[in-house]
């Protein structure tokens, strides 16, 4: 008998698992509105031009190597993550206040910095919001801490629970780690405003709460790199401390890739410098050193003016197809006269929507016209085309009346 005979099956991942029924469904006509990967109005996968240039520079250019990377990732990288995210006047990157680690996508980012916050910060205690992306507590949990959510969401407006997200943030222990999404909130597609972002600060401020933002759609909600990343740039403004982790599996395309980042914004670069030696320790014994490839092409094209411009049209063409998408969704259901309030759809911004159907509609939604989404209605704009559009109104309106 195997050693291993009473392992159990697992069952698939909520997210992940969508695209494995999809792939088993034999329907010509079926959709995949689970998983978060940009499709063009053909419905394909697209590698972006400025990717493409970026890695033929690099295939040509003899002094690119396969060598290891330090511990901490390619330095170019981390220097022009950070101040992509910051912002190049922000102080905290004048004054060499953060420390930066190249980690395996947004994932990995968040992992380590749990893992670094599990052996260094006193409290354990992270407040994620309520919903989130189904990775959180399952990251945060397997890297040391202890996870509780704050309210943040109100199906009855499908707007923002700021009442409930400042009460229950005044009610957290002294000194939590609160875990924000620094835009393009995943799954609810709902996002504070300036004011509310600027009210939420303050509390996290006067409370001495530690924020880590998770930034996985820079660019990809209004198209605008800076303007995507307000909401951090607020909090490091005032001199505080925070977390921020950032991938750039969305906004460059480069998900397989694995590129992204850790920065620990610090009030002081010895502090910093400090955090960073630390950082190494956690990331040694996890897989020594982050890969080179991706973070490569990234390099390259945040240094460079023409293949950063490139790059900035062709994520803002992006991003406006999911926002076409969302009017042509919200147009074609008005067509048909589908009862109920739809508006959510063009208020919401990023790459989902939160469609506010329920677990028994997406199945019916499933089985009658294999339209495949994660059970919570969530669907990814960006697997939506012009041409599918009218077989995802049919089947919403089949499934509401
Ligand atoms: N955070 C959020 C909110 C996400 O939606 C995602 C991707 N779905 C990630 C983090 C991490 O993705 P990745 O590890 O591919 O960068």
């Amino acid at each position: 008998d195997s050693v291993f005979a009473n392992v159990v099956q697992a069952p698939e991942d909520p997210i992940l698992g969508v695209t494995v029924a999809y792939n088993k469904d034999p329907s010509p006509a079926k959709l995949n509105l689970g998983v978060g990967a940009y499709r063009t109005e053909e419905g394909k996968p697209i590698v972006l031009n400025v990717v493409r240039k970026a890695e033929q520079l690099l295939v040509n250019d003899p002094s690119h190597l396969k060598e290891y990377l330090p511990i901490l990732g390619l330095a170019d990288f981390n220097k022009l993550t950070a101040k992509l995210i910051l912002g190049a006047d922000s102080p905290a990157v004048l004054e060499n206040r953060i420390a930066t680690a190249q980690c395996l996508s947004g994932t990995g980012s968040l992992r380590v910095g749990s893992e670094f916050l599990a052996r260094h910060y006193h409290q354990h205690t992270i407040y994620i919001p309520q919903p989130t992306w189904g990775n959180h507590p399952k990251v945060f949990t397997s890297g040391g801490l202890n996870v509780k959510s704050y309210r943040y969401y109100d199906p009855t407006t499908r707007g923002l629970d700021l009442q409930g997200l400042l009460e229950d943030l005044n009610a957290a222990d002294a000194g939590s780690v609160v875990l924000f999404h620094a835009c393009a909130h995943n799954p609810t597609g709902v996002d504070p405003t300036p004011e509310q972002w600027e009210q939420i600060r303050q509390l996290v401020r006067s409370k001495g709460l530690l924020p880590f933002f998770d930034s996985a759609y820079q660019g990809f909600a209004s198209g605008s790199l800076d303007e995507d990343a307000q909401s951090v740039r607020m909090f490091v403004a005032d001199g505080g401390e925070c977390f921020i982790a950032q991938s750039y599996a969305k906004n460059m395309g480069l998900y397989g890739e694995r590129v992204g980042a850790l920065s620990i914004v610090c009030k002081a670069a010895d502090v910093a410098s400090r955090v960073e030696s630390q950082l190494k320790l956690v990331v040694r014994p996890m897989y020594s050193n982050p890969p080179i490839h991706g973070a490569s092409i990234v390099a390259k094209v945040l240094k460079d003016k023409d293949l950063y411009d490139e790059w900035t049209a062709e994520l803002k063409g992006m991003a406006d197809r999911i926002i076409s998408m969302r009017q042509q969704l919200f147009d074609a259901l008005t067509a048909r006269g589908t009862p109920g309030d739809w508006s959510h759809i063009i208020k919401q911004i990023g790459m989902f929507t939160f469609t506010g159907l329920n677990a028994e509609q997406v199945s019916f939604m499933r089985n009658e016209y294999h339209i495949y989404m994660t059970s919570d209605g969530r669907i990814s704009m960006a697997g939506l085309s012009s041409r599918t559009v009218p077989h995802l109104a049919d089947a919403i309106h089949a499934a509401v009346t």
